[in-house]
């Protein structure tokens, strides 16, 4: 079975260390990211996606060692705020950069993001921050990932998108078989599992949501 194992992770930046020393996620599975401000949320997800080296310890992707795998060999994209777009191109040029789908598969994912035929001409800067998540997590999930990861970007959505859509999504995601670590600060995501980072100390909850 695919997932993403992480074993003895440990990254220190001064006095901060992050420690993860056994977290295992299975094809499919969605992971609310909680805790405090400074408590090593994002240098998780860096890690994963291979922004930042871990000191030690190994990452695992469907039983492959990937610890120094660069980041665009990974295909985990990353979806950290609206400055993840590139402003001067269209929105279709930002989500077909990465694309990696079929033409019924990108339609779906658009439909899925409500991005529709008129709004892929427009001009990816002069979105709105809501736009502008919506399209970056479109990339994301065009790319075919395996990981996705979100940093706070769910938080930045619109409620009207959240109540239609966010649930369909979610489905999409466990559809495909794509793992998702979503830090946010909302309870109504719909996740599978919490993984819960304490002064750098990440532990998954072994309680599951609904
Ligand atoms: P969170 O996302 O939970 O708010 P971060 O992972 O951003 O936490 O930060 C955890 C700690 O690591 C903080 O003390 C932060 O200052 C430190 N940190 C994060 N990235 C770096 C970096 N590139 N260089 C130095 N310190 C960093
Ligand atoms: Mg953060």
């Amino acid at each position: 079975m695919t997932m993403l194992v992480l074993k003895g992770i440990v990254k220190t930046f001064g006095n901060f260390t992050l420690r993860a020393d056994f977290l295992e996620i299975p094809s499919g599975r969605i992971v609310c990211v909680k805790g405090p401000n400074g408590s090593g949320k994002s240098t998780l997800l860096n890690i994963i996606a291979g922004i930042v080296l871990p000191d030690s310890g190994k990452i695992f992707y469907n039983g492959i060692d990937i610890t120094y795998l660069e980041p665009e060999k990974r295909r985990f994209p990353i979806i950290r705020s609206e400055k993840g777009i590139f402003p001067h191109m269209s929105v279709e040029r930002n989500i077909k950069i990465a694309k990696r789908v079929d033409d019924n598969e990108l339609n779906r994912i658009l439909d899925l993001l409500k991005i529709n035929h008129d709004d892929l001409e427009k001009r990816a800067g002069s979105l709105s921050t809501g736009w502008k998540i919506r399209v970056s997590l479109a990339r994301g999930l065009a790319s075919a990932p395996g990981v996705i990861l979100i940093d706070e970007g769910l938080d930045h959505l619109d409620p009207w998108y959240i109540e239609c859509c966010l649930k369909n999504l979610m489905s999409y995601m466990r559809e495909k078989g794509i793992i998702a670590l979503i830090v946010t600060h909302r309870d109504d995501i719909g996740c599978d599992e919490t993984l819960v980072m304490i002064n750098g100390l990440a532990s998954l909850e072994t309680k599951r949501n609904t």
